[in-house]
């Protein structure tokens, strides 16, 4: 008769949510996507999460972090974190990209401040709005504004089997034509998915809007084809400029 001893189960993964300048739409997102696939909260143990629950567990290996780095404190935070977790997510634009909280890189930082904080402006510290990747390391991301909460499901199961996120890096309009949408630009309309990554199921032009590319743009976008497009689709130099920079203010400045 042999003497084992039993087994001791695999701990499960700890997991905690961040977030820094953003709107908290995606981490909304996540818990929308969690009352549907219970699986997940089988297999991890959620240990700081503050629009969920009121612990705030240090110990984590996967960190999600959402909103914008707009703060020099903010970098101290940003690397506490780094500094505890074995993987580090975007969790949305704001993350990903600096998404809309770039577009204050475009103005003034003294008239970005008045605007906002009026005679207490000085009160607030408040710098450059940036995507986390530009302070620390990130090793995976979840795109759009919001995330969508199938894509948020798809990279954990990715994550815990130690593969890699499966995040498209074609053009939307691939999906888009898949879906056999008349395209927007025959019927007078503007989009930016030639440039846009995939993966949203291109539900804006499914729906009658143009892409203004939340998920930020592909790999080697053709930038200057895009814009000669929407020049010929009769938008001024501003509204292509806006177009742009709606969620890639960031990007369009030079910067990754
Ligand atoms: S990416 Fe959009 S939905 Fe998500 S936090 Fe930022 S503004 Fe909100
Ligand atoms: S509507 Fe937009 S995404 Fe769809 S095919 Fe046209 S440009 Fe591409
Ligand atoms: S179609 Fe464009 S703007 Fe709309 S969700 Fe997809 S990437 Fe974002």
């Amino acid at each position: 008769m042999t003497n084992s001893k039993p087994q001791t189960p695999n701990p499960k993964p700890k997991v905690a949510f961040f977030d820094f300048a953003c709107c908290e739409g995606c981490q909304l997102t996540v818990i929308d996507a969690l009352q549907t696939h219970l699986d997940l909260l089988d297999a991890v143990e959620i240990v700081q999460f503050r629009e969920a629950m009121t612990e705030k567990g240090e110990d984590y290996q996967i960190a999600f972090i959402e909103g914008s780095c707009t703060r020099p404190s903010d970098e101290l935070r940003l690397e506490k974190i780094r500094a505890q977790a074995d993987i580090v997510v975007a969790l949305g634009a704001c993350a990903h990209l600096g998404g809309i909280n770039a577009l204050k890189n475009l103005h003034p930082l003294e008239d970005v401040r008045r605007w906002v904080y009026g005679d207490k402006a000085e009160w607030y510290e408040t710098y450059e709005a940036r995507p986390i990747s530009a302070v620390i390391e990130v090793d995976a991301f979840i795109p759009g504004c919001p995330i969508d909460r199938e894509e948020f499901v798809k990279v954990v199961k990715a994550l815990l089997l130690g593969k890699k996120p499966p995040i498209p890096d074609y053009p939307l309009c691939v999906e888009c034509k898949l879906k056999e949408n008349v395209c927007l630009y025959h019927i007078g309309k503007v989009c930016m998915g030639p440039v846009v990554r995939a993966g949203c199921g291109a539900i804006c032009p499914t729906n009658g809007n143009g892409c203004e590319g939340c998920r930020g743009l592909i790999p080697n976008p053709n930038e200057n084809a895009m814009k000669d497009v929407l020049a010929e689709a009769g938008l001024t130099v501003e509204d292509i400029l806006a177009r742009f920079t709606m969620f890639n203010a960031y990007q369009m400045q030079g910067r990754e």
